[in-house]
C-alpha cells in the first residue's frame, strides 16, 4: 500500500504526520507500506519511520546518475537519504512535465541500477476509456514502456495501475474495471517475460482509493494492492486504507 503525497506538506508536517500513523500500523505486517512524500521531505520521512516498517519513496527519479539535469533527483541521491522505492510515470508528470512511455522506461532503468524499487504507473485517459480505446493504450504503455526491461530487471519492479480519469476526481474505477485492467497488464507480462513473472508482479492500483471502497476493491484478486494520492495525506485514512 503506497501513499503518494503530491506537492503537499512540509517536513515538520511530515513529522506529525508520521507520530500519527506511526501506532495505527504498527502491527500491520500483511503488507508493505510506502510513504512517497516531495523530495523535501524525504530525510524528515525517513528520520520519523526509523524502526518501522514504513518505506520512503520518490515521486520521481533522474535517468541520469548526475550531470546538468536542473531540478531533477538522482537514484543515488534517493538512497543516500534512505529512500527505498520511485514512483515513475505518474499520469500527472506525463500530463504536465513531457513524460513519455520512453523516459518512463529511463526512468525505471535508473530507479533499478540505484537499488530503488520503481512503481511503474500507466493508465488511459477518459477520452481513451470512452472511445473504447483503454486496452490499446495499455499495451501501447506497456510495449513502449516496461517491455524494455530484461527478465531480471521485470522481477524487481511494481506496476500501478492508475487510470486517468479516476486519480483526484472522486470517480473511482469499479473493482470489476480495475480488475479487468489488471488483467490486460498481466497478460502483457505474460506474453513478454512469461507466466511466472505475472503470477508475480504486483499491480496496484490508484485512482480516488478511500477507507470505504478499498475493500471491493482489494477483494478482487487482480488487485494486490494500492497506490493512494489525497487519501494519503491523512494519517487516519491512509491508516484505515493499510489495514483495510
Ligand atoms: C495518485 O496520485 O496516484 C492518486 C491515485 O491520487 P488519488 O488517490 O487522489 O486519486
Amino acid at each position: 500500500m503506497a501513499g503518494n503525497w503530491k506537492m503537499y506538506k512540509t517536513p515538520a508536517e511530515t513529522t506529525a504526520f508520521f507520530e500519527k500513523f506511526r501506532p495505527l500500523v504498527e502491527k500491520s505486517t500483511h503488507c508493505e507500506i510506502v510513504i512517497c512524500p516531495p523530495f523535501t521531505n524525504i530525510a524528515a520521512a525517513v528520520a520519523a519511520a526509523k524502526g518501522s516498517t514504513i518505506q520512503i519513496g520518490g515521486q520521481n527519479i533522474a535517468w541520469a546518475r548526475e550531470g546538468a539535469f536542473t531540478g531533477e533527483i538522482s537514484g543515488a541521491m534517493l538512497t543516500a537519504v534512505g529512500a527505498s522505492h520511485a514512483i515513475v510515470g505518474h499520469s500527472e508528470r506525463r500530463q504536465y512535465f513531457g513524460e513519455t512511455d520512453e523516459t518512463v522506461l529511463k526512468r525505471t532503468v535508473a530507479a533499478l541500477d540505484a537499488g530503488l524499487t520503481p512503481i511503474v504507473c500507466v493508465g488511459e485517459r477518459l477520452e481513451e476509456r470512452e472511445s473504447g480505446g483503454t486496452e490499446a493504450v495499455l499495451v501501447s504503455q506497456f510495449t513502449k514502456g516496461i517491455a524494455g526491461l530484461t527478465g531480471q530487471q521485470f522481477a524487481k519492479i511494481v506496476i500501478a495501475y492508475e487510470p486517468v480519469w479516476a486519480i483526484g476526481t472522486g470517480k473511482t474505477a469499479t473493482p470489476e474495471i480495475a480488475a479487468d485492467a489488471h488483467r490486460v497488464i498481466r497478460e502483457q507480462v505474460k506474453a513478454k517475460f512469461g507466466k511466472e513473472a505475472a503470477d508475480a508482479v504486483r499491480i496496484l492500483y490508484g485512482g480516488s482509493v478511500k477507507p470505504d471502497n478499498v475493500k471491493s476493491l482489494m477483494a478482487q484478486p487482480e488487485i494486490d494492492g494500492s497506490l493512494v494520492g489525497g487519501a494519503s495525506l491523512d494519517a487516519g485514512s491512509f491508516a484505515s486504507i493499510v489495514n483495510f
